[in-house]
């Protein structure tokens, strides 16, 4: 039975990711940010055995809040392993164009998608649990090589994941040099039908997949992965993404 941890559960694809790895018996930390918002993770949770879920609070964009959750995940008896860590949570505020988008939107989905997100997986290295891998939710509009100009009103979401990807590489880049044998990857989970694909943007995007598809592939993917791939970047179908 793996030990697992989600960050951002209460929907969409983190809650996925919890449905799926239920079902396999492993065991999961989830967190959300307001349990009055995450109705269907409590029903998740209420038909799993009660020893392999366990939700936890944890809002990414509040420094306080990932610190008294990562004091939390240490505090928890005979956790003396994670086996994988999923930072998911994320925003998407349609439209942010570079040109319009004011100083604060620019700094929220800095904060939601970049800083929050590796603020809370340094904060859980440092409960010296040991930790097999950490994967940061990304997405293909943060690759700085597969620029997309195109995809208008997506500037800051872009900036964020691309701020994300390159803080995450740092990250990996300097666990190996201390020798810390956690793997740090990216992942884009493809264009997936979420509150986030389908409210914020609203149209059709060419070769949409289920919730259910992405996190079969995600999860094969993220448990193919040793300490050598540490700071690269995939698909959820497992091919290597361009920085
Ligand atoms: P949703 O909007 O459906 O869900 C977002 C999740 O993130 C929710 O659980 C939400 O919680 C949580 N969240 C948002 N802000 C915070 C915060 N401050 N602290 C903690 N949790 C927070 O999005 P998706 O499921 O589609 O996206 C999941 C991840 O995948 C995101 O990082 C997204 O950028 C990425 N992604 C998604 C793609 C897609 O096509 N759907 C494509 C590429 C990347 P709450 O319910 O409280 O709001």
């Amino acid at each position: 039975m793996a030990v697992w941890i989600v960050i951002g559960a209460s929907r969409g694809i983190g809650l996925e990711w919890v449905r799926q790895l239920l079902a396999r018996g492993d065991q999961v930390y989830a967190t959300v940010r307001d349990p009055a918002k995450a109705s269907q993770l409590w029903i998740l949770a209420g038909s799993a055995p009660r020893a392999n879920c366990q939700l936890l609070l944890c809002d990414v964009s509040s420094e306080a809040s990932i610190i008294s959750f990562a004091q939390e995940i240490a505090a928890i008896r005979n956790l003396d392993r994670i086996d994988h860590v999923v930072i998911n949570a994320g925003i998407l505020d349609y439209p942010n164009r570079a040109t319009e988008l004011s100083f604060e939107d620019f700094s929220k989905h800095l904060r939601t998608n970049a800083v929050g997100p590796i603020i809370t997986a340094q904060k859980l290295l440092q409960t010296r649990i040991p930790i097999r891998s950490i994967t940061f939710m990304s997405s293909d509009s943060g690759s700085a090589t597969d620029f997309r100009a195109f995809e208008d009103g997506f500037a800051a979401y872009a900036a964020s994941k691309a701020a994300l990807n390159q803080m995450l590489r740092h990250m990996a880049a300097e666990l190996q040099r201390i020798k810390v044998y956690t793997t740090i990857l990216a992942m884009h989970p493809g264009e997936v039908t979420t509150d986030m694909a389908n409210i914020s943007v609203g149209w059709e995007v060419d070769g949409i997949i289920s919730a259910e598809q992405s996190v079969a592939g995600m999860l094969r993917v993220v448990e193919s992965k040793t300490v050598q791939d540490t700071g690269t970047f995939w698909t959820w179908q497992g091919a290597r993404h361009p920085w």
